[in-house]
């Protein structure tokens, strides 16, 4: 078993690595700055809403394997490995910034003893090895030395425990082999495929991942608008295509398109990097364009359905970037609400977990605890996260609730049937409307107790 510290260990990435390594064995110290969240941590409460990170942490720090602090000096000496997650958000130009890294890189070179080796897990640009290597032979010590592996990390929020416990592949990337495999071996009970490369390359492999993910959800979305004149239903058109072993299923549900701390940080990223490369990056641009247009086709489509937007009032259900997560950064919902209030909305907006964090970036939106509550006196009602919770919710309550009809289903969560049949007014994204069996009109007309139809 070994010694490691993660740094940036309160963060997303960090605290669960840091957790995930605890119950692996290993003896773990997660630093991070941020003294709030180290508090948390230390006390066995997660920061963030990642589910079964609690149970995680209380065990790992009930063996003594694992504790959290805010001093290098407490986690750097001896360490033999130090991973990195600290954070690399969109910089000037849209290239990422590495500012945080290499200022961790410096301090960990200032505590450190030994021979460490650091594992860069924090998504950075193609070359971000050699710089890591530089900033830490700035600081290290007489007789202190380092091997930087490139390790590059491919959870998703909201499932990272079972993502780090389960992961596809692993991707190793160094030029000192026997630090390689040591971080490999690190790896080895979780039983995954690994992939031996160079440090380039395993950078590569996570912004070329993350870019095609994201081509794959802009591309659904531009099949969707076509459906949309074709005639044609994008729920089936993408489980045709999905059902290609070549393409596969996954991310190609139509909606609001991609969000979150990763997908459009890293596509900006990689586009920015082509560009010092002088190379053109029209695939890349598109991919980041068709998002954008979605966002902005969401609030035109509630304009055009409501007949205008000035002092209608909107319920938003869901803020976070996506289900089971806390995280609101680039959420698609916060930019939407923000441009439905510049057009004189009134925006109620609700999220099961992310409301504390929403406070301060919902300007003057109402937060409200249930999305029953939202739709309290609503023109229309929008999903945009799919909460496991709005997937089932008592749409004849939701309507019964609201003054308007409106329902947009911007994440394709909802039966349109269903929605239908409680008599509210489905708009989807590709997914046409249901049209009623004649009979059942008048019951749907009437706004009546629709549940027994429901089910
Ligand atoms: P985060 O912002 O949640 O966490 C980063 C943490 O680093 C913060 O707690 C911050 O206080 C800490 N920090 C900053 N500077 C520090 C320093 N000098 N010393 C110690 N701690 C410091 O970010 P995250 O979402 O966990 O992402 C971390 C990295 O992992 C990013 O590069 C991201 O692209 C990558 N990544 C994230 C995910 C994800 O789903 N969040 C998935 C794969 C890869």
């Amino acid at each position: 078993m070994s010694r490691i510290a993660v740094i940036g260990g309160a963060g997303y990435v960090g605290a669960s690595y840091a957790a995930v390594l605890a119950e692996l064995g290993h003896e773990v110290t997660g630093l991070d700055l941020d003294a709030r969240k180290v508090g948390m941590l230390s006390r066995g409460e997660p920061p963030i809403h990642e589910p079964g990170l609690g149970e995680l942490l209380e065990r790992g720090l009930s063996a003594g394997r694992l504790r959290f602090t805010t001093e290098y000096a407490d986690a750097a000496p001896d360490a033999e490995f130090a991973f990195l997650t600290v954070g690399t958000p969109t910089g000037p130009g849209g290239a990422a910034e590495m500012r945080w890294v290499l200022t961790a890189a410096r301090s960990l070179a200032s505590y450190a003893t030994g021979h460490t080796i650091v594992v860069n897990k924090s998504t950075m640009p193609v070359g971000s090895s050699e710089l890591v290597s530089q900033s830490l032979a700035e600081k290290a010590a007489p007789g202190t030395t380092f091997a930087v592996v490139s390790n590059p990390e491919f959870l998703r929020e909201g499932r990272a425990v079972g993502d780090i416990f389960h992961p596809d592949r692993v991707v190793v990337g160094s030029d000192d082999q026997e630090a390689a495999l040591r971080v490999a071996e690190l790896y080895a009970p979780l039983g995954a495929p690994v992939i031996l490369t160079d440090p380039r390359s395993a950078e590569m492999i996570k912004y070329a991942s993350n870019a095609f993910l994201a081509a794959k959800i802009s591309f659904i979305n531009e099949i969707a608008l076509i459906c949309e004149k074709a005639g044609a239903d994008v729920r089936s058109v993408a489980e045709g295509v999905g059902a290609d072993a070549r393409i596969g299923p996954r991310f190609l549900r139509a909606g609001v398109g991609f969000g979150g701390s990763c997908f459009p940080k890293d596509v900006r990223a990689l586009a920015a990097s082509a560009r010092e490369y002088g190379l053109d990056t029209p695939m890349l641009n598109t991919v980041l364009e068709v998002n954008a247009a979605m966002r902005r086709l969401l609030v035109d489509r509630l304009e055009e359905r409501l007949g205008g937007l000035e002092g209608r009032v909107v319920a938003v259900l869901g803020l976070a970037f996506k289900p089971d997560t806390d995280d609101l950064r680039d959420a698609p919902a916060l930019e939407i609400i923000s441009e439905l209030l510049r057009r004189g909305a009134v925006v109620r907006a609700t999220d099961p977990v992310a409301l504390d964090r929403a406070e301060e970036l919902c300007g003057d939106a109402i937060l409200v605890t249930s999305p029953y509550a939202a739709a309290t006196g609503a023109d229309a009602v929008a999903v945009l996260t799919e909460w496991g919770e709005y997937r089932t919710l008592n749409l004849a309550r939701l309507m019964n609730a609201m003054r308007g009809r409106l329902l947009l289903d911007a994440r394709d969560c909802l039966d349109p049937q269903a929605v239908a049949t409680a008599g509210l007014d489905y708009a989807g994204i590709g997914v046409p409307a249901y049209v009623p069996d004649p009979e059942m009109a008048p019951l749907i007309e009437s706004g009546g107790d629709t549940d027994s139809l429901i089910a």
